[in-house]
């Protein structure tokens, strides 16, 4: 149990087509902060890392649209997403981007590695020109209708309505976005991985998963075993990662397909890090120690790539698979210990659609509610382990029933008594059954929320912690140490000492949920120096978007090693000053959420 874990956090990697909104960061941001922050107060070596996905056909759509560059666009979103994320209170090890040169670097490693192995191979396929032209019409620039779910307006690599991948020659009634002439097709040649090499590996690591994954998540991972096919791993492109093999890597349209490179990323960003820290070899401890942990937390949209796709790369770069093979120049790389998938969060009634605007997004959240407000909903009522539906008004019930009157509350009556009465955390006398009870509660909830959180069931362990609060509020009306005041002194102060351990325990169980606000408290009950350290912004240089400039960037980052918050209860320290408190949560007026689903309404129309 003492024993300290190497634990990788790893973390979706937001795409840069657009500011990300409340949904995205409750399947993939918020868990995983929750995740990494108890890991961390638990004594463990946590590394977590993530960046923005900013290569692929949305990218370069959108960029066509607007007349910049896909670098330009990718510049834009990368910065917006960092900003929000940070806001958030994310405590990324590192947050970066797959433009990095050192990003390029280990995709085309990968993509070596499982090619030197057998892994890759390349195959004829029909690709897609323009017959009025003759030259090569981009997967993004045909439309057709998805032969999937019917939609008339799928895209040649991607249906946005249903989210499946698709081939441009699938499409129904397919036709060029540039001028409507119907594409011919002709032979071009991709690489491919070959993902039926690994089903039987595959079913040896996902079924020794059983009992220890969400069940619905490691269903859906072994259903997709039935039809593991070969999957393409070069798309007709110029903006992404080059092919890394000679008569390749100067064909200016052809890239390794934006998934490929996006689930690097992990291991990429790994070796960022292990750079910047001065240690470049650090990264090891995570992925190569067979003690070390890795949990990848995603929305569940994103299970084939994190339970079937990148374990089969990690094996085939390792060599494990049908071929077998050595590892790669890297050495063999461990396999994903979890991955934990969120369902999908709808708002009042309806599904996300950032293109139908119907979104609420982080910004504009974070511009009128606090960020632990968000997170706490999103813990408390999010979509954990099933699609869950974002009402305004559950979410203006919740802050004001649980967070002020309950937390809030709570954290102010204690301290205000305490201040007004005592001036100073006073000593306890003699303890009674009902004090030893409710300490021992408040102790005991360590392990139990703790449990909660290792396994990932964050709802869980929210609920439990806020049960620890619920307690502590009915004792100190039961025991109403204001009446005391005059005629039992001694017991008021030991009443007040026990209600200030509460209120200090719940602090620290509550951390990894709401870090900003326990550190309020931790300043109110007289504490100095970081509680819980937050993310910050800082500059980094590479080459980006493939030029051979070294360009300045920004990365979230942090000093989470200063942070004096442990999984524990620590005693009180009687004599220390107390002052009046300030309230810690933001009472919000019920017709907040009428005004919210107005303002939704009208930017849907
Ligand atoms: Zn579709």
């Amino acid at each position: 149990m003492s024993s300290k874990r190497h634990i990788l956090t790893a973390v979706a990697w937001p795409y840069a087509n657009g500011p990300r909104h409340i949904g995205h960061v409750s399947g993939f941001g918020v868990p995983s902060d929750v995740f990494a922050r108890f890991q961390r107060m638990s004594g463990h070596d946590v590394l977590m890392v993530s960046g923005t996905d900013e290569h692929g056909t949305p990218v370069q759509v959108l960029a066509d649209q607007e007349g910049v560059t896909p670098r330009e666009l990718a510049d834009r979103y990368n910065r917006v997403i960092v900003e929000d994320l940070v806001a958030l209170g994310l405590s990324y090890d590192l947050f970066t981007r797959t433009t990095t040169g050192n990003h390029y670097a280990v995709a085309q490693e990968l993509f070596t590695g499982l090619y030197d192995n057998g892994y890759i191979f390349t195959r004829t396929t029909k690709g897609a020109i323009s017959p009025s032209t003759g030259r090569t019409l981009p997967d993004r620039y045909i439309e057709g209708t998805c032969p999937i779910c019917g939609y008339d307006s799928a895209r040649g690599d991607q249906c946005d309505n249903c989210g499946n991948q698709l081939d441009p020659i699938d499409l129904i009634e397919p036709r060029s976005k540039v001028n409507g002439e119907v594409p011919e097709f002709v032979d071009t040649e991709h690489f491919m991985l070959d993902l039926p090499a690994f089903a039987e590996a595959l079913g040896t690591y996902l079924t020794a998963k059983s009992g220890q994954w969400r069940p619905n998540v490691l269903k859906f991972s072994l259903n997709l075993l039935d039809d593991l096919q070969p999957r393409a791993v070069t798309r007709d492109l110029n903006w992404g990662v080059p092919i890394p093999l000679e008569g390749w890597s100067d064909n200016a349209n052809k890239r390794l397909y934006v998934w490929f490179d996006a689930v690097v990323g992990y291991l990429s960003a790994a070796v960022e890090w292990a750079k910047r820290t001065g240690d470049p070899d650090a990264w090891r401890r995570w992925w190569q120690d067979p003690q070390a942990e890795s949990y990848y937390f995603m929305g569940k949209d994103n299970i084939v790539f994190h339970a079937e796709i990148w374990p089969a790369m990690l094996m085939g770069y390792s060599g494990i698979g049908d071929r077998d093979g050595d590892p790669g120049s890297l050495g063999a790389l461990n396999l994903p210990t979890e991955v934990v998938s969120s369902e999908f969060l709808t708002m009042e009634g309806r599904k996300f659609s950032s293109s139908r605007r119907v979104a609420i997004y982080v910004r504009d959240f974070l511009e009128r509610y606090s960020a632990d407000a968000l997170r706490y909903y999103i813990i408390a009522a999010g979509p954990e382990t099933q699609d869950t539906d974002f009402t305004w008004a559950e979410f203006v019930r919740r802050n004001n029933d649980e967070l002020v009157a309950a937390w809030g509350n709570l954290v102010n009556r204690t301290i205000s008594m305490a201040a007004k009465y005592v001036g100073e955390i006073p000593e306890a006398g003699d303890l009674t059954d009902d004090d030893r009870r409710v300490l021992d509660h408040s102790r005991a909830a360590f392990a139990a929320v703790g449990g909660h959180l290792d396994r990932s069931r964050f709802k869980a362990g929210l609920q439990e912690a806020m049960r620890t609060v619920a307690e502590a509020n009915k004792y100190i009306s039961d025991q109403a140490p204001w009446a005391l005041r005059k005629t039992d002194p001694d017991r008021m102060r030991t009443v007040l000492h026990v209600a200030l351990q509460l209120v200090d325990d719940a602090k620290t169980l509550l951390t990894p949920f709401l870090p900003a606000s326990s550190n309020k408290v931790h300043a109110m009950l007289g504490g100095t120096g970081v509680w819980s350290a937050m993310p910050h912004v800082e500059d980094a240089v590479d080459t980006i978007g493939g030029s051979g400039e070294p360009t300045t960037y920004q990365v979230i980052t942090g000093d989470y090693a200063a942070s004096q918050a442990r999984w524990e209860s620590v005693p009180v320290r009687p004599g220390t000053p107390l002052a009046a408190p300030t309230p810690l949560f933001t009472k919000l007026d019920p017709a907040v959420a009428d005004e919210e689903v107005a303002r939704l309404e009208d930017a849907a129309k």
